[in-house]
């Protein structure tokens, strides 16, 4: 048996069995790696406390033999990010990306630039500066480029209009071709959402340099209710799954938003 050590951020925890839970972990050297943790159930020494969704850990993994899952031995916490599961929208967030992951990425496949942004856009959803839907346009905008989806806004995929000659405010996104058409060639229908082109602009902004300052741009309620919509339409499109997440996101950015219609967004201040 060898074993290795790396960090990793615990993307969903299953019990397994009275004793021992199944935990997948989305870890920075092997991708994601799904681990048997003995006793963890039953012990409260064994890993008390650690086996959080979310965290980041330092954790040792003894390699299965053969075809066996891997054990995990130790685990640390290097962040338990506590106030994300403290907060429900925040942890309905959190719940979403890492599904996305978990969904699309196959066992032990490194993806260190997605470990990059997943743990960026946690410890921001911890840090509570910056709003968490302009994170979660940030995370599914940079996760559809790192996973070869980038949508195409550069034309109207029917008639190769370019996006600045296109008279009209807003275009229809379409999901079945990676990009939008102009309103002569397209309306609005299943899966196909109407999207204004400063919405379009701002998108792309999240999408460009480097994540720190990608995370001020400055969103209008429009273009993040916009973003959102069409990202959680595209997204899951192109993954070819539907997240179980994505309806409780849904359900309870819905009941808070009926609360207080101005949502969780310290620093909204529209520029388009
Ligand atoms: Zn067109």
């Amino acid at each position: 048996m060898t074993s290795l050590s790396t960090s990793a951020i615990l993307l969903r925890r299953i019990e397994f069995g009275d004793y021992d839970l199944i935990v997948t972990l989305f870890t920075r050297t092997q991708g994601k790696v799904s681990a048997i943790a003995k006793s963890a159930k039953k012990s409260v020494k064994r890993f008390a406390g650690v086996l959080e969704p979310f965290s980041r850990l330092d954790v040792v993994l003894a390699k299965g033999r053969g075809k066996r899952m891997p054990v995990l031995q130790e685990a640390s916490l290097e962040d338990p990010f506590f106030k994300i599961r403290e907060d429900i929208i925040k942890t309905a967030y959190a719940s979403y990306w890492a599904e996305l992951i978990y969904l699309w990425m196959a066992e032990g496949e490194t993806q260190e630039s997605l470990y990059e942004l997943t743990l960026h856009v946690l410890a921001e959803l911890n840090r509570g500066v910056t709003p968490v839907e302009v994170l979660s346009i940030l995370f599914q905008m940079r996760f559809l480029s790192l996973t070869g989806f980038r949508p195409n806004f550069d034309h109207c995929h029917a008639c190769k209009t370019c996006l600045d000659q296109i008279q009209d405010a807003s275009v229809v996104s379409d999901p079945s071709t990676g990009g939008i058409v102009c309103p002569s060639c397209g309306v609005p229908t299943n899966g196909r959402l109407k999207i204004s082109k400063g919405t379009l602009k701002q998108l792309i902004w999240t999408d460009t340099g480097d994540m720190q300052r990608a995370a001020r741009v400055r969103f209008t309620p429009t273009a993040i209710a916009e973003g959102l919509e069409f990202l959680e339409t595209f997204v899951p499109f192109h993954i070819g799954k539907h997240p179980k997440s994505l309806k409780v996101l849904r359900a309870v950015r819905h009941a808070i938003n009926k609360k207080s219609p101005v949502v969780s967004s310290p620093r909204r201040r529209g520029t388009s």
